[in-house]
C-alpha cells in the first residue's frame, strides 16, 4: 500500500465515522477523496473545483472485497449511519430477564438505528497483532496447547487447568471476557458457571448458540479467589488473546466487562464511558458491554447491556451480508 493509498483509506476510515470536517490544505474530505479518485464519492459541486478521477486510481475500500474495514462499512450504513437502516429480522422475546426486542410488526416501517458515537480505534487492520515467537502459533489448538504450559506468570500454579476458549472458529462473533472462575478452572472451558449460563441467555436472546460463537478471556488461568487481573497477569497472557484475535478475524467482538473492553481498546476508561459505542480493534468493530457477572449484581445493567449486544448482533448481521 503506498502513501496514497494510505491516505484514502484513512479518509475513508473518517469519513465512515460521520466526519466532514476534517481539512487538508482547506479541502473537504470529500474534495480530497475524489482528488485521490475515490469513486464512491458524490460528484464535485463545480466540475471546475476538482480534477477528474485518475484513470489508474486504487479501488476503494468498498471495492476491495476481504478487508475487515471494507465489511465495516457496509455495517455503518447498514445500521444508519449513511441513509437509512437494512431492516433486521425480528428477534424472539427476549430470555431470562434480559428486555424484549422491539414489537414492531414486520411490515411496520424499519426503525432507523441512529448509529452511537464513535468510540476507541485501536492499531491498523494491517499490522501484525503480536511480534515474536507466539506470533507463529499456527492455529487455536496450537495456542491451546502453548497456554497450557505457560508459566510466564504465576497463575499456573494455583490453577487447576487452562482455559484457552471454545465454540465456533469460523462463526466471526467472538466473545471476550475477563478470567475463568472456579467452574470454569475445574472444567478447563470458559464461561461454565452462573455468569456463563447468564451469557449463555444472552447469546440466546439475540439468536445465537454458545456454540455458535468462539468464547475465550484475557486471562487463560484463574486467579485465586476470582480476584481481579493483575497489571502483569495481563501483560504476560494478551498476547494469546491477540494471537486468538488473528487467527479468528472476527466481523465482530463483544467485550464483556472492565478488564476485556480496557485490554483490548489499551484504555483505563471506565466500562461506563466505553458501552454503547463502536470501536474498532485492528479494523474489527468492537462493542463493550457489562459483564455477565456484574449483570448479576446490578439488574440495572440489563437495558443497557442488550442495546449493547443487540448493536453487535446488528453489525454481524450486515458484516455478513459485505
Ligand atoms: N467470567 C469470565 O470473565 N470468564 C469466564 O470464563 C467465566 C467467568
Amino acid at each position: 500500500m503506498d502513501a496514497r493509498d494510505r491516505l484514502r483509506l484513512y479518509l475513508e476510515q473518517r469519513r465512515d465515522m460521520g466526519e466532514s470536517e476534517f481539512v487538508l490544505d482547506a479541502l473537504p474530505v470529500d474534495d480530497v477523496l475524489r482528488l485521490l479518485g475515490d469513486t464512491q464519492t458524490a460528484p464535485a459541486r463545480s466540475a471546475a473545483d476538482v480534477p477528474p478521477p485518475r484513470a489508474d486510481a486504487a479501488p476503494s475500500v468498498r471495492e476491495r472485497t476481504g478487508a475487515p474495514s471494507a465489511n465495516w462499512r457496509d455495517a455503518l450504513t447498514s445500521i444508519g449511519a449513511e441513509g437509512p437502516a437494512t431492516p433486521t429480522p425480528e428477534r424472539p422475546a427476549a430470555a431470562a430477564g434480559v428486555p424484549s426486542a422491539s414489537t414492531a410488526s414486520a411490515d411496520a416501517a424499519p426503525p432507523v438505528v441512529a448509529l452511537p458515537g464513535t468510540g476507541i480505534i485501536v492499531g491498523s487492520p494491517t499490522r501484525a497483532l503480536i511480534p515474536g515467537p507466539l506470533a507463529e502459533l499456527a492455529s487455536l489448538e496450537a495456542v491451546a496447547a502453548h497456554v497450557a504450559s505457560c508459566t510466564a506468570c504465576a497463575l499456573y500454579k494455583t490453577a487447576k487447568n487452562s482455559v484457552p476458549g471454545e465454540g465456533n472458529p469460523i462463526a466471526g462473533f467472538v466473545v471476550v471476557g475477563e478470567a475463568p472462575g472456579q467452574t470454569e478452572d475445574e472444567l478447563g472451558r470458559p464461561f461454565v458457571g452462573r455468569a456463563g449460563d447468564l451469557l449463555t441467555k444472552i447469546l440466546e436472546a439475540i439468536e445465537l448458540k454458545r456454540e455458535d460463537v468462539f468464547i475465550c478471556n484475557v486471562l487463560k488461568h484463574r486467579p485465586p479467589g476470582n480476584r481481579n487481573p493483575a497489571p502483569d497477569e495481563i501483560r504476560a497472557c494478551s498476547p494469546y488473546l491477540m494471537r486468538q484475535l488473528e487467527l479468528l478475524q472476527p466481523r465482530v467482538i463483544l467485550a464483556l466487562g472492565t478488564f476485556a473492553s480496557q485490554t483490548l481498546l489499551q484504555t483505563t476508561q471506565p466500562i461506563g464511558k466505553l458501552r454503547g459505542l463502536v470501536h474498532r480493534f485492528h479494523g474489527i468493530p468492537l462493542i463493550c458491554t457489562y459483564h455477565p457477572a456484574a449483570l448479576l449484581r446490578n439488574p440495572a445493567w440489563k437495558r443497557p447491556t442488550w442495546e449493547d449486544v443487540q448493536l453487535a448482533r446488528r453489525i454481524f448481521d450486515s458484516a455478513a451480508q459485505g
